[in-house]
């Protein structure tokens, strides 16, 4: 069978980090089952539309692309449209009733099973062998660790469309992380709402980092996300003495403000977040820390907004997500009014982002002249610039992202680099002979 006549499958992923490994997960299986990626739904066999609900802004997008299936299922009839992920956990019988173009639909909750929901379905005919083995030259590769959520902040849809924590348990989680080590994988991220909380046959989070890191060919550990409140010290000791994990860790805030947290239900106070960085920092001295931020939630008074603006100038995150509030039907914030005027929320928003921005910037310039120990992942070809010279792409154990360049390739290499220029989202350099 030719390249040509095979068939093909395409994948347009929303969302979150978990979004994307599930989207690995069903490249993996569909590789396994003899199709190949193509990056356009026009000539694939199989769409795969991955989506969201975090946020509407995301729905909208996934509803426009759900739509916009009907031209492709015009021109290929035998075509396959899955939608998948938490709206169609959500909104799973609407997208059915609305969308003729939607062949199935797999809610979040069932994600995991989709290889036997494939079959099920007879859109994947049962016993077809592994016909092509996947080599994309990946450095780094992420799996979901647990599924779910128990934290209900009032904001958030993830418990009602993942449903509670589930922990996969550990003897699982090294063996996809040796098999993925087969296949060069040198970096691996452990996923979950909140990792922190994982926990499986009396194993906890920082038990798991120390198995991980007993894997011969992993060099580095990274990990996400984490709710302040489950931050222990038994965590901060692996990640302070575990020579692979990487030294980040992104602990989303969300407000400055006791009187929104306590809306949000997020279990701790500006104070208990600020105590718990100078402790990550007194373990960690070099640590990034990073944080999500959200504005306009409903009740947020401008008094509000200062005390977030306080808390970032105070904290000085390396990198900060700015969301603006997004109701959400079924959750506990849904029943407040958003009463915070749109102009008002693009207002804050604009202001945080700046404000966010600039400090990451003030970080990273702070970094210009010293070295990164920089895992290569990618290169590219930048042909405006002549000489011999290849773009490399790699991250610091800090998460920072580091572009330089060289003759040589170095992809899958570990290598210092000198800083010299930084940016917001990432940091330029020269590699250190
Ligand atoms: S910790 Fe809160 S924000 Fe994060 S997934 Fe759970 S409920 Fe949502």
């Amino acid at each position: 069978m030719t390249e040509k006549t095979m068939k093909k499958y395409y994948i347009k992923t929303f969302g979150c980090q978990m979004n994307a490994a599930d989207s690995d997960m069903f490249s993996e299986y569909l590789i396994s089952c003899g199709y190949l990626p193509t990056d356009t739904p026009d000539n694939a066999d199989i769409v795969i539309i991955n989506t969201c609900s975090v946020r509407q802004h995301a729905e909208e997008r996934a509803f426009t692309e759900i739509g916009d299936m009907k031209h492709y299922k015009a021109a290929n009839p035998n075509g396959k449209v899955i939608v998948v992920g938490c709206m169609a956990e959500n909104l799973g019988d609407e997208i059915k009733k609305k969308y003729q173009q939607v062949d199935l639909v797999i809610g979040a909750k069932n994600t995991q099973n989709f290889p036997e929901i494939m079959t099920q379905s007879g859109i994947i005919q049962k016993g077809i062998a592994a016909a092509v083995a996947k080599n994309d030259n990946k450095i780094s590769s992420h799996i979901t660790i647990m599924r779910g959520c128990n934290n209900f902040c009032s904001y958030c849809i993830v418990p009602y469309v993942r449903g509670p924590e589930q922990s996969k348990p550990v003897d699982e989680i090294l063996k996809e992380i040796t098999d993925l080590t087969e296949r060069g994988i040198k970096e691996i991220s452990l996923l979950g709402q909140n990792v922190n909380s994982y926990f499986s046959n009396n194993v906890d989070f920082a038990d798991l980092l120390a198995k991980v890191s007993e894997i011969k060919n992993i060099k580095r550990i990274r990990f996400m996300t984490n709710h302040p409140k489950d931050v222990s010290d038994k965590l901060l000791k692996s990640i302070s003495t575990l020579n692979k994990v990487c030294h980040h860790i992104h602990l989303p805030l969300q407000s400055g403000s006791d009187k929104i947290l306590e809306l949000m239900n997020r279990k701790y106070t500006f104070e208990n977040y600020y105590q718990l960085v100078r402790k990550i920092r007194y373990y960690i001295s070099e640590i990034s820390i990073t944080s999500d931020i959200m504005t306009g939630f409903p009740t947020e008074t401008d008094k509000d907004h200062k005390a977030t603006i306080e808390a970032i100038n105070k904290i000085g995150f390396d990198f900060t997500y700015v969301f603006k509030y997004s109701p959400r039907s079924k959750t506990e914030a849904f029943k407040l009014k958003d009463d915070v005027t749109k102009e008002k929320k693009e207002k804050w928003h604009k202001e945080l982002l700046d404000l966010c921005n600039s400090i990451a910037k003030e970080r990273n310039t702070k970094l210009i002249g010293t070295l990164s120990e920089v895992l290569v992942e990618s290169s590219a070809d930048t042909p405006e610039i002549n000489d011999d010279k290849k773009e490399f792409f790699g991250k610091g154990r800090d998460n920072r992202g580091i572009v330089f360049r060289s003759a040589k390739n170095l992809i899958g290499q570990s290598i210092n680099v000198k800083i010299t220029q930084a940016k917001i989202h990432s940091l330029i350099g020269e590699v250190e002979n």
